[in-house]
C-alpha cells in the first residue's frame, strides 16, 4: 500500500499523511488534492523522511482525490520551500503558498471568460455606471476585477452586462509566449562592460552556483551586461529569473528588453489580472516561460529549468517582505541559486553593507564598472545650507534651487524634485487650539492629500474627508498645513515657474504598470519640465534630457535613528543624482540640509562612497550589527493593550540565557498602534554564530498566549516600526 506525506496550502496545519489510490502515481514535488474533514485542500508531496509527522495507520488513512497533470516541484524549490521557513521561522505551508499562488491555474482550463466594454452605451445611466465605465476603459477583467477597477460592487458590473454595456469573451490561457532571441539585438559593449559580460556568460555557461555582484555607477550600463548573461541562459535552453523592486520598474525593463531580445520577457507582478496570473504561472512551472521579470513574489514560482537569477537594484528595501512570510527576497534569491545550482548576480549602483561585506570576506565576487556608459559624466553635486540661504517664509525651495530650476527651464531641459513623503502635508494642526489630527488606529498623523481633498493615514490606509473646521474647538479655517509633501512642492513650483509643465510622481500617481508607461512616454515626448517625486523616480528611469535634480530634504531620512537609517539616504540621494545627466548634457545635483557637514552630505558631494561605506561598516562591526551581528524582532500584538503588554512581559520574562545573545524590551514599538492593534516589541541581538531561531523557537514554542495576541518574529528585520 502506498503511503505520501503532503504539506498542504493551509498555514495552520503540518505535515499530513495519506493513501495513494492505485489509479494514481505520485511522486515528491506532485501537485495533488487531498481531503480535510468536509473540504479539499491542495497540497504537495514531500519526502517523509524530511518531515516529521505523526505517523498514523495505514488503515486510517485517507485517499488522496486527484493529482494534477503539472510537473512537480523540483527538489532545489523544495529545499529552498523548507530553509525559507526554517530561517524565517514561518509555517511551511504559507511559504509553499507563495510556489502556487494561483489555484486556478493548476486546472488547466484552456479558457477563462473576462469581461469589457462593448461601447454601448446603457440607457439607464447611474453615476455609478458611468463611472465604471469611465475607468474601465478598454480594460478586460473578470466581474470582481473590472468591479476594483470600476470602483464599483459586482452587482453594477452585472447589471451593465445585463444592458449589453459589458459583454463576455473567452480568453485563452494556454497561448505560448514568444520566445526570446538571444542574437536579436546585441549592444557594442564598452570594453568593461565586455569584460563582465565575458564572466556572466561563463559562470552561465559553466552552471554552478556563483553570486556576483555587479557593482557600477548609475548609467554604467549594468542592464545591457546581464542581458549577456541571459542570453547566454536562452542560448542553453534555460530560464532566467530578473527580480525588480518596483513593479513601476516593469515597464521600462520590457521595452529595453525586447529591443534587446525581439519580445517581452513574461512579467510577474501583483497587477496582473487572474488569466495573465494562470497563463504566466502555467508556461513558468512548464518551462515555456523563457525569461520571467518580476516583483520578489517571482522568486518563489516553479521553474523547472533555471539557468539564472539576476536581481536589478539589489539594495532596495522594497525587496524585504513585511507582511505574510517576512522574507528578504535578495537573501532568498541567493539561496535559491544556491539550491539550483546557477549563477545568480545582484546589480546595484550603491550595494548595500552587507553585499559589500559579503565581497570583502571573498563569498561574492564583485565586477565593477565605474564609468558612464557612452563617455556620460556622473553629474556635480553640491550641498546647498538652508540656514545660509533659506527659503522664503512658507517655502521649501532655497534660492539657488529656484534660480537653476529657472535656467534649466530656459535651456528647455527637464528637472527633478525629489522628496519621500506622499500627499500635501505630513501634518495638520488648529492654529487656533492646538488639535493635531491623529489616525484612530496607529500612533500615526493623518498627511493631507489636497488633490482628492481628504486626510489619509500612511500606515492603515485610514482615510476623512479634510475638515473645514477644527474638530476640537470647532473654530473654523483654522486649520493649518505644517511641512511639505510632493503635492505642496508642486504648488510652490507653479508658484515659482509658472510656465513650467509639471508632474507628481508617487505611488498615489503612478499605481500601475500602465501609468509608468504613460509617464515615460510623456517625458520621453518632452511634455515635462518638472518631475516632483518620491522615492519611486529614484530609479531606473533613463531621461537623457533630465539635467537638474534637486534634493528637497536631505535630512529626512536621517530621522528616527535606523540602524540603516544613514546608508538608506546615501543610497536613495546617490540613486536619485544617477538620474540626472544620462544624456551627453551633463547633470548638477542639490542637495538641501539643514547640516552640510553631516557625513552622509559630505561622501556625496565630496563623492567619497568609499569612506562613507568604510565608516558606516565600521561602526557596525563596533557595534557587532548585521551583516557581523544578528537580530531578531519579537512583534507581540493585541487590539487589547493590556493583553499585550502582559504577553509580551511573559515572553521576555522567559527569555533563555545564553551567551553571545542579549534580549532587549519588550518596549512600545515606535509605532505603538497599527491598525487598531497595540504593540510591543522585543529584540533579540546576538553573535553571528549564535544558532537564534532555534533559540527562538524553543523558547517561543514553550509559552501559549490567547488567539486575540499575534506574535511574530522578523528575522533580520529592516524595518524599525
Ligand atoms: P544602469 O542600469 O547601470 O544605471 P543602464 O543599463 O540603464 O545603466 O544604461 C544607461 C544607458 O546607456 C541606457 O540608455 C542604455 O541603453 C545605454 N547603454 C548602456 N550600455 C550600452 C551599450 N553597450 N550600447 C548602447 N547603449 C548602451
Ligand atoms: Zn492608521
Amino acid at each position: 500500500m502506498s503511503r505520501a506525506r503532503l504539506i498542504l496550502l493551509n498555514a495552520a496545519l503540518g505535515p499530513l499523511d495519506y493513501r495513494v489510490p492505485p489509479s494514481m502515481a505520485v511522486a515528491p514535488g506532485s501537485i495533488v488534492v487531498a481531503p480535510l474533514g468536509p473540504r479539499q485542500l491542495v497540497g504537495v508531496v514531500w519526502e517523509p523522511e524530511r518531515l516529521p509527522a505523526q505517523e498514523i495507520g495505514d488503515n486510517r488513512l485517507r485517499p488522496l482525490v486527484h493529482a494534477y497533470d503539472l510537473p512537480p516541484l523540483g527538489a532545489p524549490l523544495r529545499r529552498l520551500i523548507e530553509w525559507t521557513a526554517d530561517y524565517y521561522l514561518s509555517p511551511l505551508g504559507a511559504v509553499l503558498r507563495m510556489a502556487l499562488p494561483s489555484s486556478g491555474a493548476l486546472d488547466g482550463a484552456r479558457a477563462i471568460t473576462e469581461y469589457r466594454a462593448t461601447g454601448h452605451v446603457p440607457e439607464r445611466l447611474t453615476p455609478q455606471r458611468a463611472q465604471a465605465l469611465e475607468r474601465i476603459g478598454e480594460r478586460l477583467g473578470l466581474i470582481r476585477e473590472l468591479a476594483i477597477v470600476g470602483g464599483v460592487s459586482d452587482g453594477v458590473i452585472r447589471g451593465l452586462v445585463k444592458a449589453g454595456a459589458i459583454e463576455a469573451v473567452e480568453i485563452a490561457i494556454d497561448d505560448p509566449f514568444p520566445a526570446p532571441d538571444p542574437d536579436h539585438g546585441p549592444p557594442a559593449l564598452e570594453p568593461a562592460q565586455a569584460r563582465a559580460a565575458a564572466e556572466l556568460r561563463a559562470a552561465v555557461e559553466a552552471g554552478n552556483f556563483a553570486p556576483w555582484l555587479l557593482d557600477g555607477v548609475t548609467g554604467s550600463g549594468k542592464t545591457e551586461v546581464y542581458f549577456e548573461a541571459i542570453a547566454q541562459a536562452v542560448r542553453q535552453g534555460r530560464q532566467a529569473l530578473v527580480l525588480l523592486p518596483e513593479i513601476a520598474l516593469t515597464e521600462p525593463f520590457l521595452k529595453r528588453f525586447a529591443a534587446r531580445f525581439g519580445c517581452d520577457p513574461v512579467p510577474w507582478h501583483s497587477g496582473l489580472r487572474q488569466s495573465q496570473r494562470r497563463r504566466a504561472w502555467r508556461a513558468i512551472a512548464g518551462g515555456e516561460a523563457r525569461v520571467v521579470v518580476g516583483a520578489r513574489s517571482a522568486l518563489f514560482l516553479p521553474y523547472p529549468n533555471l539557468g539564472l537569477i539576476v536581481v536589478d537594484e539589489a539594495h532596495e528595501a522594497s525587496f524585504k517582505q513585511e507582511e505574510g512570510v517576512p522574507y528578504h527576497a535578495r537573501d532568498v534569491a541567493v539561496m535559491r541559486a544556491h539550491f539550483e545550482k546557477v549563477p545568480i548576480v545582484l546589480a546595484s549602483a550603491t550595494p548595500a553593507i552587507e553585499t559589500r561585506h559579503m565581497v570583502e570576506i571573498g563569498t561574492y565576487r564583485e565586477l565593477k564598472l565605474p564609468d558612464r556608459y557612452g563617455g556620460a559624466r556622473l553629474p556635480d553635486m553640491a550641498a546647498l545650507d538652508m540656514l545660509q540661504d533659506p527659503p522664503p517664509r512658507g517655502r521649501w525651495l532655497a534660492p539657488e534651487l529656484v534660480r537653476a530650476l529657472e535656467a534649466n527651464l530656459a535651456a528647455g531641459e527637464q528637472s527633478l524634485l525629489f522628496l519621500n513623503r506622499r500627499g500635501y502635508a505630513p501634518l495638520t494642526l488648529c492654529r487656533h487650539c492646538g488639535y493635531r489630527f491623529q489616525c484612530p488606529n496607529c500612533t500615526a498623523w493623518m498627511v493631507e492629500h489636497r488633490f482628492t481633498r481628504r486626510l489619509a493615514c500612511h500606515h492603515c490606509g485610514h482615510v476623512m474627508p479634510a475638515p473645514n473646521a477644527c474638530p476640537e474647538c470647532k473654530e473654523e479655517d483654522s486649520l493649518v498645513a505644517c511641512g511639505p509633501g510632493v503635492e505642496r512642492i508642486a504648488d510652490e513650483v507653479r508658484d515659482v515657474l509658472p510656465d513650467a509643465r509639471t508632474i507628481i510622481v508617487t505611488s498615489d500617481t503612478i499605481w500601475s504598470p500602465a501609468k509608468a508607461a504613460e509617464f515615460v512616454a510623456r517625458m520621453e515626448a518632452g511634455e515635462i519640465d518638472v518631475v516632483i517625486g518620491t522615492q519611486l523616480v529614484t530609479k531606473g528611469y533613463h531621461f537623457p534630457n533630465l539635467t537638474l535634480v534637486g534634493v528637497v530634504d536631505a535630512d529626512l531620512g536621517l530621522a528616527g535613528g535606523d540602524l540603516r537609517a544613514a546608508e538608506r539616504s546615501f543610497q536613495q540621494i546617490r540613486q536619485v543624482s544617477g538620474r540626472a545627466g544620462r544624456g551627453g548634457k551633463g547633470g548638477r545635483v542639490l542637495v538641501q540640509t539643514h547640516d552640510p557637514s553631516a557625513r552622509v552630505i559630505q561622501a556625496l558631494v565630496g563623492g567619497d562612497a568609499e569612506g562613507f561605506y568604510a565608516a558606516e561598516t565600521d561602526a557596525r562591526r563596533e557595534a557587532a550589527m548585521p551583516p557581523f551581528g544578528r537580530l531578531a524582532a519579537i512583534i507581540v500584538s493585541s487590539e487589547d493593550q493590556a493583553e499585550a503588554i502582559e504577553t509580551a512581559r511573559r515572553i521576555g520574562r522567559a527569555a533563555p540565557r545564553v551567551e553571545h545573545m542579549a534580549v532587549f524590551g519588550p518596549a512600545p514599538a515606535p509605532l505603538a498602534m497599527l491598525r487598531g492593534r497595540h504593540r510591543l516589541r522585543l529584540l533579540v541581538h546576538a553573535a553571528r554564530a549564535v544558532p537564534v531561531q532555534d533559540i527562538i523557537r524553543v523558547w517561543l514554542g514553550a509559552l501559549s498566549w490567547k488567539s486575540s495576541v499575534r506574535v511574530s518574529v522578523d528575522v533580520d528585520p529592516y524595518s524599525f516600526l
